[in-house]
């Protein structure tokens, strides 16, 4: 199976959605459409209708253009079982299931943290992440609905995916990610730059996603809750406790 191409399209304010698209196909699978006239076009430049929509979670700057989408083009909508607040989906799925659309392979896994029934969806064959609200680039979601403990657990999942996984969030945040990470970890060298790096794009006009997960490992301070220097800066032994005061620390930045 040929990789799929990724687009990459901005909606809303700062909020991006994503066409996944076989080479020379004409179907296109849709993650988080909340902006229908960006869909449109995004559609539209690469020749194809959405066949499918995929659902991270129930916010309304991720799902609002749902219900449009899919009486334009049939499309069939996949969201988590136990979402009650996202259009109800076509197909409901669970954590840990795996399932294919236009010859890919995807797999469910549950994120709670951001909302409570958050998912991301991977897939296996191209080591690629669609990660929602979930993880950004240099930070994570705001904890809306979730613990610390399930927030933490939710990161410890997407540590563990192959290295190399394109990581596709659903916002540009990084800048301001990185301002805060720099102020808590201003000697790591991958860190400053990355800082550069995502600084070089935003003058460019250029998104900074997709982030690799190798990437993240090194400069996401979020993803480090259970390394010394942060267990010092704050006064804890315990990583859940560590990511705690992290996000609130984030949270008031
Ligand atoms: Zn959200």
């Amino acid at each position: 199976m040929q990789k799929p191409n990724v687009y990459l399209f901005p909606q809303l304010d700062d909020n991006y959605g994503y066409l996944i698209k076989n080479p020379h196909e004409t179907k296109g699978v849709l993650v988080d459409p909340s902006d229908l006239s960006m869909c449109l076009k995004i559609l539209e430049l690469n020749d194809c209708v959405a066949s499918h929509i995929l659902i991270t979670h129930h916010h309304d700057d991720h799902i609002a253009a749902v219900g449009e989408i899919k009486s334009k083009f049939n499309s069939l909508v996949i969201g988590y079982r136990n979402d009650s607040k996202i259009p109800k989906p076509d197909k409901e799925v669970l954590d840990y299931e795996t399932f294919e659309i236009l010859g890919n392979e995807y797999k469910v896994i549950h994120t709670p943290g951001h909302t409570l029934q958050h998912i991301n969806f991977f897939m296996p064959q191209h080591n690629i992440l669609f990660s929602g609200d979930t993880l950004f680039s240099i930070g994570c979601g705001r904890m809306f609905e979730g613990t610390p403990e399930v927030f933490w657990d939710s990161l410890c999942k997407i540590k563990q995916l192959p290295k190399d996984t394109k990581i596709y969030c659903g916002h540009e945040y990084t800048l301001a990610n990185v301002n805060f990470a720099l102020s808590i970890d201003p000697n790591n060298k991958e860190l400053q730059q990355y800082s550069k790096w995502a600084s070089h794009q935003e003058n460019e006009l250029r998104p900074t996603i997709p982030t690799m997960l190798s990437d993240q490992l090194l400069c996401n301070p979020f993803l480090r809750c259970d390394e010394d220097q942060f267990m010092k800066l704050y006064e804890s032994q315990n990583e859940i406790e560590v990511f705690a005061k992290m996000r609130s620390a984030k949270d008031n930045f």
